[in-house]
């Protein structure tokens, strides 16, 4: 059935070899390109007879692979970026290969079988009941979003007089948490960090019981944030579940870039009170060398999950066998890419020791990274780093400076930093998940500062 005719033969010489090339060599930095520099490069590439596959591979590989940042570059210390394992990649050319249903048992079990053993890892490090469970879904913003509408699926039950209802967490809380209220119609009760930056259950305690006085808004979920995107500071998680408890609310945790770091047993006690939560998302696309794009969500009670994300069709009910496990059935998805399987592959592979050391090697270049600009005549260092994001400032310099010096890194193709900002300063942030960044790449980043 498949044609696979000598043309295709050839082209899967050319695929394979630029795939193997790619994942062999250095990356290269590269950078982006305005659209009109790629129309003049490229002209448009959809056309009636095509271009055929040596052609559009060629469009790819000379151009447009060029005007994108590659996100495992040793230098690329932006946003959080990612750092696939050389394993986790090419069993991403397997996954892709093979034409797999992720949505169902029926379908996919072998996969779903998988997944759901890189799920138990994962859940087990939290020290979740065997009785948890989850999925892998497209990214963090979905996760919460999905483990939210359980959250307030279940606090409907509890107070179905409630009209209108709030999510409780840190104003470092990541967007996605406004995005998710936004998507829902839910407000949010966003609650001050300490000078640490860490949200305490005293507070959320203080300010949950003073929104519940004051007005019928009920709050459904607390949401604390392991590890935040700008600092990489971790809620005290430990204080914050006995106040959910004690007022039978959910207790979700962010953990979409931290929590990866539960597996270093160096830092597991940093999440001491995340076996306490209903329900928690780490990305393993962040900080657990797996590919885009993979974001593992997990329920302490999948039950109640089931119950909100199940579609029903009557097309659909022969998958809905009583003690199935159907991944389709626990987010806002329902056909669904085996995305967890990169994961899982590199996970079985190297061993659970492994990650370990990973993490813990980029944790050590993230403290020697501040140490060093602790030492540095110009720059100040933001706080000490929780986990691996290192945050600093340079003295005199204003966001035009800190821009202007970013363009000039990329340009130079020296490394990717763009400016971030905290309190409404400017500053810069080294987001380190790649255990190929040494600390000879820091002096290089360094010395033009
Ligand atoms: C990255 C991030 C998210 C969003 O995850 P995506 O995979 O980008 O959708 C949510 N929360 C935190 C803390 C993050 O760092």
């Amino acid at each position: 059935m498949h044609q696979f005719t000598h043309e295709v033969e050839v082209l899967a010489d050319e695929v394979l070899a630029y795939s193997l090339h790619r994942l062999k060599s250095d990356p290269p930095l590269d950078g982006p390109l305005s659209e009109s520099q790629l129309f003049d490069a490229v002209g448009n590439t959809i056309t009636a007879k095509g271009l055929g596959g040596h052609k559009a591979l060629e469009v790819f590989t000379r151009v447009l692979a060029k005007a994108c940042i590659s996100t495992d570059h040793p230098r690329n210390l932006a946003f959080i970026p990612s750092a696939p394992s050389e394993y986790a990649n090419l069993f991403d050319l397997v996954v892709g290969a093979s034409a797999l249903y992720g949505g169902s048992w029926q379908e996919g079990a072998g996969a779903v079988f998988a997944e759901n053993q890189a799920i138990r890892w994962l859940s087990d490090l939290a020290g979740l009941p065997a009785s948890s469970g989850g999925v892998f879904v497209q990214g963090g913003t979905i996760g919460n979003l999905s483990a939210l509408v359980v959250a307030r699926a279940e606090a409907r039950k509890l107070w179905p007089e409630t009209s209108r209802w709030a999510i409780a967490c840190s104003k470092e809380a990541h967007s996605s948490i406004s995005s998710a209220a936004q998507v829902m119609d839910v407000d949010v009760l966003a609650i001050a960090p300490d000078a640490d930056g860490k949200l305490r259950g005293a507070d959320v305690a203080r300010e949950i019981d003073i929104f519940h006085g004051s007005q019928e808004t009920r709050v459904f979920a607390v949401v604390a944030t392991a590890g935040t995107t700008n600092l990489g500071t971790i809620d005290d998680l430990v204080s914050i579940g006995p106040v959910t408890k004690e007022r039978d609310i959910w207790f979700h945790v962010d953990g979409a870039y931290g929590l990866a770091a539960m597996c270093a047993p160096a830092a597991r006690e940093k999440f001491a009170g995340i076996e306490l939560c209903d329900s928690f998302i780490v990305d393993p696309h962040k900080w657990l060398f797996a590919p885009f794009d993979a974001c593992a969500l997990v329920y302490r009670n999948p039950r109640v999950a089931k119950e909100v994300h199940t579609q029903h069709a009557s097309y659909l009910e022969t998958l809905q066998e009583e003690d199935v496990w159907n991944p389709s059935d626990y987010a806002i998805h329902l056909t669904r890419r085996t995305r967890g399987l990169p994961f899982w592959f590199s996970l079985a592979a190297h061993g659970t020791d492994a990650y370990a050391e990973a993490i813990e090697k980029t944790m050590e270049v993230a403290r020697a990274a501040a140490e060093k600009i602790r030492l540095h005549p110009r720059l100040q260092l933001v706080r000490d780093p929780e986990l691996s994001v290192v945050a600093f400032t340079r003295t005199g310099w204003g966001s035009a400076d800190y821009q202007s010096w970013s363009d000039h890194l990329l340009a130079n193709q020296i490394g990717f930093i763009p400016p971030s900002a905290h309190h409404g300063q400017p500053i810069l942030r080294f987001a380190i998940v790649n255990p190929w960044t040494k600390l000879s790449d820091i002096d290089l980043i360094l010395e033009s500062l």
